[in-house]
């Protein structure tokens, strides 16, 4: 290798070391290979083609379904001082023209570019301009991926017309068929597979019937007090509903979803960011190209359509390595919604086999983390001991009479109910329905009383499940019988199930963020302050676009207080310390002086920001009188020149006078009782240092 790649690594992205497959990849890059990189988000996937890009000489298309996400991208190469364009339809002909001037001199680096555009610069496609290609969330491309996108389908072309031209395609989520469908339909059979790992093992995962959700939900938060989370739902309604739920509840929570204006999601995602919103409630769109460590839980309200969705949005958790926690709730409902929504669509079976996989997982009997990195191809040989199903294993028991019961339920009501009545009847309800039905009068009616709601649900799910009855989407979700029924019904077929889930169940306590962090924490607060200041003057957003938490923690736990410090800190370039450095290394600097200072110059150097008595109070978690009194002292010292600001000239010549009657300029009391209690203590004591100050 001619090239040496590790100084590069620390010139523009500031890290002293690759993470994982980094370094293989970028070595096949430059040599020309193609490759397939599987990686989690947040592993450093982009970082494969980025740095290849400055070593090449001409320019790396990056091809992105992500309109929306392109310019975050191409602002956060820029400002490591690369150079960088996007090619999209949101552009202007003369806007497009200047970027495609740029590549023809040879004078961007990475051309960002949506699969439709592709077609506007065919000129381009050739060796003079382009010497690598990237396509980012490459499971786009298949129809058996979980987002499939039409325009990625004609990709296949840039192999064929530009054969010696390496082809990295990269996604974050991909099982066994999608990856090998991405390779055949790139046409690059030769590309080496790069596995990342799918486990997060710091992530606790648990499943939880839907009943009760919002109360469960503030069960749950209320134990997890000021820890960031989000919670998808399904709907815009149901974000709005549950935050609003949360809100009333005493919580700190927003809705978050497409309908709102731009400037509203902006502010919410920045409130999050800044710790000063703790919980959103949100479609899924939300947490893309976030740059948030501390998400200590993420919550299904709903059930994902599939695993990829499902294993995306719980990622958003514990990115910084400490525990973290992923609640789905698991309903009948949600599956009937989801297969509604999947009516018709152009790739419906495929669709429909990934929630059958995704509802196995929610089913599951036996490990969980095992299915999902089952799922992605990683055979784990083990139970991760830190999941619900691990911690609380399931006792089977004879279900034969439980099926029995509910079969011919089914049976009677000649296969025209759903899951809803059939357990009304079961439990021998005296509803509108039931009444209006006339069901009182069917034998079965009552027969199941001494089983539970919740129970009867849980059991039913798996009758489903072991094929004894179907739903039938199509005829409004009513349960119809099987040929196993029948076997179960008049041939003696036994049956096993799982007791349901009982009331005290073992769930890992919430840890605390971090026993012991490495890094101070009221820095790291400050520098999140100094950060979003300069994103709000500078217009510069995201904030990770000047440093990201990472490298704030960095800073929080090195304290660099000179240049050659600062740069040493990770993710921190030469570029960004010309820009940022001065103002973060003045903050650290205040910051370490301020830890050494006695409690007078603490407060001094916070009345030197201009804060108030009482933000002083409240920074310092002192009483106000307390503060005054180190105002007084300072004074004395003539480390602060002037009172003027909490002591008017009459109050002063007030006190003078009542010095003559009072032969003391010492004791407070006396002077309290004169003024018959109307002047308070902290007035007295600024203006007898005043008197006694000039006297000396
Ligand atoms: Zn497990």
């Amino acid at each position: 290798m001619a090239f040496e790649i590790l100084p590069t690594l620390k010139k523009y992205f500031g890290y002293d070391t690759f993470r994982a497959d980094q370094e293989n990849i970028i070595k096949d890059v430059l040599e020309a290979k193609d490759a397939l990189v599987i990686m989690p988000t947040g592993g450093g996937k982009s970082l494969c083609y980025q740095l290849p890009a400055i070593h090449l000489p001409k320019t790396t298309l990056v091809v992105s379904p992500l309109i929306a996400l392109m310019k975050d991208q191409v602002d956060s190469l820029r400002a490591n001082g690369i150079s960088a364009a996007y090619y999209n339809s949101t552009q202007t002909a003369e806007e497009q023209n200047a970027i495609v001037e740029r590549v023809v001199k040879k004078d961007i680096k990475l051309l960002y570019i949506a699969p439709e555009s592709l077609g506007n610069i065919q000129f381009l496609l050739n060796y003079e301009y382009i010497d690598c290609i990237a396509i980012d969330e490459a499971h786009c491309i298949s129809s058996w991926g979980h987002d499939f996108r039409p325009s990625y389908q004609n990709l296949g072309f840039l192999k064929k017309q530009l054969p010696n031209i390496p082809i990295i395609a990269l996604t974050a989520t991909a099982d066994a068929a999608t990856r090998e469908d991405i390779v055949a339909q790139l046409h690059i059979p030769n590309a080496k597979r790069y596995l990342s790992s799918f486990d997060r093992a710091n992530i606790y995962m648990e499943v939880r019937p839907s009943d009760k959700r919002v109360q469960q939900i503030i069960k749950f938060v209320k134990k997890r007090p000021d820890y960031s989370g989000i919670i998808y739902c399904l709907s815009r309604k149901s974000t709005e509903n549950v935050a609003k739920k949360l809100v009333d509840a005493g919580f700190s929570a927003e809705a978050y979803h497409a309908g709102l204006q731009p400037e509203d999601r902006e502010t919410i995602q920045d409130n999050f960011i800044q710790d000063k919103t703790k919980i959103i409630c949100a479609t899924t769109a939300f947490g893309m190209g976030i740059d948030k460590s501390n998400i200590r839980f993420v919550i299904h309200f709903n059930m994902p359509k599939n695993i990829e969705g499902y294993y995306q949005e719980i990622g958003r958790a514990g990115r910084d390595g400490t525990a973290a926690e992923a609640l789905l709730f698991y309903s009948y409902a949600d599956i009937i919604q989801l297969e509604r929504f999947m009516l018709g669509a152009a790739n419906e079976e495929m669709q429909r086999s990934k929630m059958e996989r995704m509802k196995q997982f929610a089913e599951a009997t036996s490990c969980r983390r095992r299915i999902l990195l089952n799922y992605f191809g990683e055979i784990s040989e083990k139970d991760c001991k830190h999941c619900d199903v691990c911690l609380n294993p399931p006792s089977f028991i004879d279900g034969t009479l439980l099926a029995q019961k509910a079969l011919s339920t089914i049976y009677r009501v000649r296969e025209k109910e759903g899951v809803h009545a059939i357990v009304d009847i079961l439990r021998g309800a005296k509803n509108q329905h039931t009444l209006e039905n006339n069901y009182a009068s069917l034998s079965t009616y009552g027969i199941g009383r001494e089983v539970s709601w919740r129970d009867w649900q849980h059991y039913l799910i798996q009758f489903i499940n072991q094929g004894l009855c179907t739903i039938a989407f199509h005829k409004d979700n009513h349960l119809e019988l099987t040929h196993l029924a029948h076997d179960v019904l008049f041939k003696g077929l036994k049956i096993k199930v799982t007791e349901p889930i009982t009331k005290r169940r073992k769930t890992p306590l919430p840890i605390r963020e971090s026993v012991k962090k490495s890094y101070d924490e009221a820095l790291f607060e400050k520098l999140k302050e100094v950060r979003l200041a300069i994103s709000k003057e500078q217009n510069l957003r995201p904030v990770s676009l000047i440093f990201n938490d990472a490298s704030l923690k960095d800073m929080a736990a090195k304290k660099p207080t000179t240049t050659s410090e600062f740069l040493k800190i990770s993710g921190v370039i030469q570029h960004k310390l010309n820009l940022f450095g001065r103002v973060f290394i003045e903050e650290i600097k205040n910051h370490v002086s301020f830890g050494k200072a006695d409690t007078y110059q603490k407060t001094l150097l916070l009345h030197k920001k201009g804060k108030t008595i009482e933000e002083i109070a409240l920074k310092r978690k002192l009483h106000e009188t307390t503060i005054y009194s180190h105002i007084a002292k300072l004074y004395e010292e003539n480390k602060i020149d002037s009172l003027d600001a909490y002591i008017s000239k009459s109050e002063i010549e007030k006190i003078r006078e009542a010095s003559k009657v009072l032969e003391t300029k010492e004791k407070l009391k006396p002077y309290y009782d004169y003024f018959e209690e109307q002047v308070p203590y902290h007035i007295i004591r600024l203006g007898l240092t005043i008197l006694n100050k000039k006297e000396a």
